[in-house]
């Protein structure tokens, strides 16, 4: 079989939220909110169900929803997006990244990433036979320079798979950033695959800056957004996918041969979702704020050492602070004995792994952030002295 599949362990999330329903501990690991989401998009979703076309849609995507997407990437990004040749829907970012990942490399084709990365991409870059240049980013800042850059690039550099915001760190890429990763792209012809799916829940003020806006990105750049982030939704998987025409008739060909279609329903329901007023999305990153700024001070009152969240469901903390080097083990140590899950970001390395920084979502009720906080108490005292010891099964994890 093939060992890029065979030799890696399940996914981090789903060891982790595993793991919290035996220990009947507080999910705060995996990205998912408490709230069911908006209504009147279910309601949509629900009346579609019903009523609706319920056949394969268009392989592209519905006409209704592609327009909706266009028209939303001009109001919030002022994009200029043609629905009919630039824009396609997918089952979820992951099945675009699964499909641009194919279609635009060839055996040997390198690709810049950045770690730590989200953990689908390395092994969907392997298999479609890329070979990974890392880029390393660090704590607290996870700047990437000039210098890291010019050592990732080469001639034979074919995509650069970028996510900002960027999950796990919670940061934000600035102007400055974006203009520097596009100039490396102009100059080596490479194609951004940019894994936006983050673009809405960003805080205090941020403006989401698509990496196609930015000078030489708009024919070479692949945008990859999710209505699962975008309305707190993550089981919908439905991925919008928007590229120069050259782009994606390639990348729409592969899509017709992984899923060909996404579900009708879901897609007439985020069409209505994406034309949603203003104050919908003002609202829900309001609500998210909130909620990290209620969960960050109760960490900082607690004795932890918090790094900035600018944008996702995450806030991390430094347990180098505590005197801890291994986040794996502290992550076991918190949900076993201490009924908290979260994620050790050392899952989102290849190699040369950050062993200091603990990922929590607080993308969760009051209450339930409340619970977490109760049970973590005393865990910034006990976590400088306790001997911690390294689960095997989340080790394997990638
Ligand atoms: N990319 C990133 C950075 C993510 O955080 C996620 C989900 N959390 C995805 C892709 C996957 O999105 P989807 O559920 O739409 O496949
Ligand atoms: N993106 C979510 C997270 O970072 C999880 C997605 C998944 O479970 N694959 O937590």
């Amino acid at each position: 079989m093939n060992p890029i599949f065979a030799d890696i362990g399940t996914s981090v999330f789903e060891v982790m939220s595993r793991l919290a329903r035996e220990r009947r501990a507080v999910n705060l690991g995996q990205g998912f909110p408490d709230d069911p989401g908006p209504a009147d998009v279910r309601a949509k979703a629900a009346e579609a169900v019903l009523s609706g076309w319920n056949q394969y849609p268009p392989m592209m995507g519905l006409p209704e929803l592609r327009e909706a997407i266009a028209a939303h990437y001009k109001r919030f990004q002022g994009l200029d997006l043609d629905a009919a040749s630039e824009i396609m829907v997918t089952s979820g970012a992951t099945e675009a990244l699964a499909g641009a990942l194919l279609a635009l490399l060839q055996p040997g084709d390198e690709v810049v990433l950045f770690q730590p990365m989200y953990d689908a991409y390395l092994p969907l870059v392997q298999r479609a036979g890329g070979v990974a240049k890392l880029v390393t980013l660090k704590p607290p800042h996870w700047t990437i320079g000039e210098a890291d850059l010019a050592a990732a690039f080469s001639p034979r550099t074919r995509v650069v798979l970028f996510n900002n915001p960027l999950n796990p760190a919670g940061i934000v890429y600035d102007h400055e950033t974006l203009a520097l990763l596009a100039r490396f792209c102009v100059r080596y012809d490479a194609i951004a695959l940019c894994d936006e799916v983050w673009e809405h829940v960003i805080f205090d003020g941020r403006v989401h800056i698509p990496l196609m806006a930015m000078e030489g990105m708009r024919e070479r750049t692949v945008k990859i957004g999710s209505a699962g982030k975008i309305f707190s939704l993550t089981g919908w998987k439905v991925g919008l996918v928007c590229a120069a025409p050259a782009i994606m008739r390639v990348i729409a060909r592969a899509h017709q041969f992984i899923t060909f279609t996404t579900p009708p329903n879901l897609q007439s329901a985020v069409a209505y979702g994406l034309m949603k007023d203003d104050s919908y999305f003002t609202e829900m990153r309001a609500a998210f704020q909130r909620s990290r700024d209620r969960f960050s001070a109760g960490l900082v009152e607690r004795g932890f050492h918090v790094l900035p969240s600018q944008g996702t469901y995450f806030v991390n903390i430094d347990i180098a602070a505590l005197g801890r080097d291994d986040d794996v083990a502290f992550c076991k140590w918190l949900v076993e004995d201490h009924g908290v899950a979260a994620i050790p970001v050392s899952a989102f390395y290849a190699h040369d792994a950050i062993r200091t920084v603990v990922r929590f979502c607080f993308a969760k009720h009051d209450s339930t952030l409340d619970a977490a906080l109760a049970r973590l108490d005393n865990v910034a005292r006990l976590g400088r002295g306790d001997q911690l010891n390294r689960p095997k099964e989340i080790e394997s994890s990638p």
